[in-house]
């Protein structure tokens, strides 16, 4: 069959791709990572982005699920062109209110012989298909209401009884899906069902629904995820009945845990929130998602936003499945936070640590808002180890409690006794009150000259004056951490210590 083009020339050169999510719950970050090389692409190729919700679907929408593929989308920076929102030349974007575009054609297909009313109520359904079951054959509509005569349609549709509209699939012959990634598939159409392309309640599901769309919204690139591949034979059958040439297809592969298994929210797959809420930068998890199944060459890892965008090309996307990877993007958080200005950081990590501390902020006890000379004096010393922006409260928390608390095991260092531990910290309190300044360098200067003294080792000294002044064991570097803690609270907090011991 000849295929017709009614997208002109100046429309197929210009690339357009959609990101069509269905509200039917909240979408994991693959999600995000298929939608991101749509976007990628689209920007790439000075082409155009589109988002469109797809909630024919009625029953099985979940409120709040727009919103949140929204603001997921703003969070990662992914700016769209046309959409629900910001409208555009093909809306409306949102498929409930396309109900008559869909009528239409469905209307258009049983004219052409290529789809017919199906009467089959959901109970003789259902007993075919255990029939099926039963009898070991794939479930699939029995075609009872293709072969019906126009006298039989007639009769029961005089009676009123409902029907949906089914695409009469042909029986024989091959049908070929064209995909960039995958080369052309083959599907024998005795395989195809008479798929269900309008419903009683007269919205059309996924299968006409998308298609539909797609052509009118002159969608030039379909990226989508690879478990639609089995439908797809049964989507350029339609496209063939309706006369329209396909989008070119990317089925690309799903993500996959390390276990190699399909990512799901359930199990082991984040959402952009609960990366928001952990203190990842989106541009991390824009870098990586990118990386999730596509890949610039096989060593480099870190891409800026612009320099993605100048190098994504579409053949570069694999065809074995990205596995997500927790650690590696751990480790390019990092990087990230690395990248960013002191005064950045400070700005972006201050509302992690001002939030309730049950969210994971600084203890209740500590009074908001944060001083913010202060707060960068301590963030400079993280900057860093951090890794998200979210665990800076817990690490710094001790420069901002007025009482620490900490087992007196950690303070006495091996090798050390309780006496001993004490009688070190007396003498590191004489020895910093005859410092003039408080400084990291001459408190350093002379502590090492105390070590000498006292006859033991850095590590025993250092250690205890460490988990004297933090409570920890963990810290940045000690001199500097005192500076900043200031003379007052390290030697507050040492003669604690002492008091601790004694
Ligand atoms: N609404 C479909 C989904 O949620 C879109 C699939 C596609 O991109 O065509 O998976």
């Amino acid at each position: 069959m000849t295929q017709i083009d009614d997208r002109t020339e100046d429309d197929a050169q210009t690339p357009r791709l959609r990101f069509a999510p269905s509200p039917t719950g909240f979408l994991h970050i693959g999600a995000f990572r298929t939608a991101l090389f749509s976007w990628l692409y689209a920007r790439h190729s000075g082409g155009k982005f589109i988002l469109r919700i797809e909630d024919t679907d009625l029953a099985r929408t979940v409120e709040g699920a727009v919103e949140d593929f929204n603001d997921g989308l703003a969070w990662l920076g992914m700016d769209v062109d046309e959409g629900p929102v910001i409208g555009g030349p093909y809306g409306p974007y949102t498929q409930v209110q396309r109900k008559a575009l869909y009528q239409q054609y469905a209307h258009q297909l049983i004219e052409s012989g290529h789809a017919y009313h199906c009467y089959c109520t959901p109970e003789r359904l259902d007993e075919m298909r255990k029939e099926q079951i039963a009898n070991k054959l794939p479930p699939r509509y029995d075609r009872h209401c293709r072969y019906l005569t126009p006298e039989q349609r007639a009769e029961i549709e005089s009676k009123g009884t409902s029907w949906v509209v089914r695409f009469a699939m042909p029986l024989e012959g091959e049908t070929v899906v064209p995909d960039r990634l995958h080369g052309d598939m083959v599907f024998k159409n005795s395989d195809l069902d008479d798929t269900v392309i309008l419903k009683t309640n007269g919205l059309a599901p996924y299968h006409l629904a998308h298609l539909v769309d797609d052509h009118l919204m002159k969608i030039t690139h379909v990226i989508r995820g690879e478990e639609w591949i089995s439908s797809a034979p049964r989507h350029v059958q339609i496209y063939q009945a309706l006369g329209w040439k396909t989008p070119l297809f990317y089925h690309v592969p799903n993500v996959l845990g390390k276990d190699k298994k399909k990512l799901s929210k359930r199990r082991n797959a984040p959402s952009w929130s609960d990366y928001k809420k952990q203190g990842y930068l989106p541009e991390a998890v824009f870098n990586f998602l990118a990386l999730l199944g596509w890949a610039y060459d096989d060593k480099t890892e870190i891409f800026e936003r612009d320099e993605l965008i100048r190098v994504f090309t579409l053949d570069k996307i694999g065809i074995s499945a990205g596995i997500y990877d927790a650690d590696k993007l751990l480790w390019m958080n990092g990087v990230y936070i690395r990248k960013l200005p002191l005064a950045e950081l400070v700005e972006r990590t201050i509302p992690y640590m001002e939030r309730p501390e049950a969210e994971g902020g600084l203890p209740e006890a500590v009074a908001r808002p944060l001083d913010r000379a202060y707060t960068t004096r301590v963030l400079e010393l993280e900057h860093e180890r951090l890794k998200t922006l979210g665990e800076a409260a817990e690490i710094v928390s001790f420069f901002f409690e007025k009482e620490i608390d900490y087992d007196l095991s950690i303070l006495i260092q091996k090798k050390m006794d309780a006496e001993g531990t004490r009688s070190a910290l007396e003498r590191t309190r004489d020895a910093l009150n005859t410092l003039p300044n408080w400084e990291h360098e001459a408190m350093e200067t002379l502590l090492r000259e105390l070590v000498i003294t006292l006859g033991i080792k850095n590590g025993q000294l250092f250690g205890a004056i460490r988990t004297a002044v933090s409570g920890r064991t963990a810290t940045p570097p000690l001199f500097q951490m005192m500076e900043v803690l200031g003379r007052e609270v390290s030697m507050r907090r040492i003669d604690q210590a002492i008091a601790k011991l004694s």
